[in-house]
């Protein structure tokens, strides 16, 4: 699970955008890293930011959806299908070349040029079929039917989630006490499902889990609530990764049986962690992944009285440096 030399090779660039890793490179280890965590204080509170944007594929997704195509793989599965253009769609382009097993990913036309070529570039086939996601998503379902073809859910699906704890795992060994609070942003929740599966298993049972959601898109917050899955009609975020009409159904029974605290930040604050991070870390992330920051930033008020947080920079390549200047513009006209 270190650096390995064999990773360390994948980095050799086959197009101007995009490490590639070794085609059909060792099917047994990790596909993703170990990332580090790195120390930094905002105001008075001492923060650890577990930077999962480093992965080679970008995101923390290469953690469970590499630990998922590897099971396909190794049950013989010959071809990867998948619906989603952003993070997960790359991170499955990114694992099948690493395991030698075609890739196929349906996308919808709101994706955007750059991220198709980023997909091609790793060898997946694209197809493009209808106006939104849910419609290529039914085109993927399909496709999949075929012999010996495994679907990749982006989020619900438990071998996501242990392939997710792994992040916990490596906090165990990178902190020195455990945290106070973990900081996660909530899609569908694969990512939240994984974090909680992993203070299990390090025995965290007094870290407390601050889970971030946009405004315009927060479905965990009312599903906890109502202790049911609630269905957004249109969920509505610059935070797109995280727009998910329905969050994973497990979530609801694991947020009881933990000290799960959701809240929901703007978009403005999610595009000004995202300025943030880039000005002080140098790190370039999109705004699901800002979502998740955007309380330390703001100062928020589930902050106040811990002393030791970690906040998952989850990652995220669906970004430009043109977005991040737009939004440097628009916090300083504010
Ligand atoms: C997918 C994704 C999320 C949300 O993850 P879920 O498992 O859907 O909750 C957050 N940030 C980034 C960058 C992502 O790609």
């Amino acid at each position: 699970m270190t650096f390995s030399a064999s990773v360390a090779n994948a980095y050799t660039a086959d197009s101007r955008s995009t490490f590639a890793p070794p085609v059909g490179s060792d099917r047994a280890a990790p596909l993703h890293i170990v990332t580090p965590l790195l120390q930094t204080r905002v105001g008075d509170l001492q923060v650890g930011l577990k930077l999962d944007n480093l992965q080679p594929a970008r995101s923390f997704k290469l953690r469970g959806i590499g630990l998922l195509c590897q099971h396909h793989a190794a049950r013989g599965v010959r071809r990867f299908v998948c619906s989603s253009a952003g993070n997960a769609g790359y991170a499955v382009a990114w694992a099948g070349r690493a395991l030698g097993v075609p890739v196929t990913v349906v996308i919808p036309q709101t994706t955007p040029e750059f991220m198709r070529v980023r997909i091609r570039a790793l060898g997946a086939e694209l197809r493009c079929e209808g106006a939104v996601w849910d419609e290529a998503n039914s085109v993927a379902l399909r496709l999949a039917e075929a012999a010996d073809t495994a679907f990749i859910p982006p989020f619900d699906d438990p071998l996501l989630w242990q392939g997710h704890a792994s992040l916990v795992e490596e906090l165990a060994r990178q902190c020195a006490t455990p945290p106070d609070a973990i900081l996660v942003a909530v899609g569908g929740g694969g990512l939240l499902l994984g974090v909680l599966e992993g203070l299990r298993r390090v025995g965290w049972q007094r870290t407390r889990v601050l889970a971030v959601e946009p405004e315009g898109s927060a479905s965990l917050a009312p599903s906890l609530a109502q202790g049911r899955v609630v269905e957004l009609s249109a969920p509505r975020s610059l935070a797109t990764s995280l727009c998910v009409k329905r969050i994973a159904p497990a979530l609801i029974d694991a947020c009881r049986a933990a000290d799960v605290v959701p809240l929901t930040v703007s978009d403005a604050e999610a595009t000004t962690a995202c300025v943030r991070l880039a000005e002080d870390h140098g790190q370039m992330i999109e705004p699901a992944c800002g979502a998740a920051l955007a309380p330390l930033y703001a100062d928020h008020a589930a902050l106040r009285g811990l002393r030791h947080v970690v906040a998952v920079v989850c990652g995220g390549q669906v970004v430009t440096l043109g977005d991040l200047a737009r939004w440097q513009g628009e916090q300083n006209a504010a």
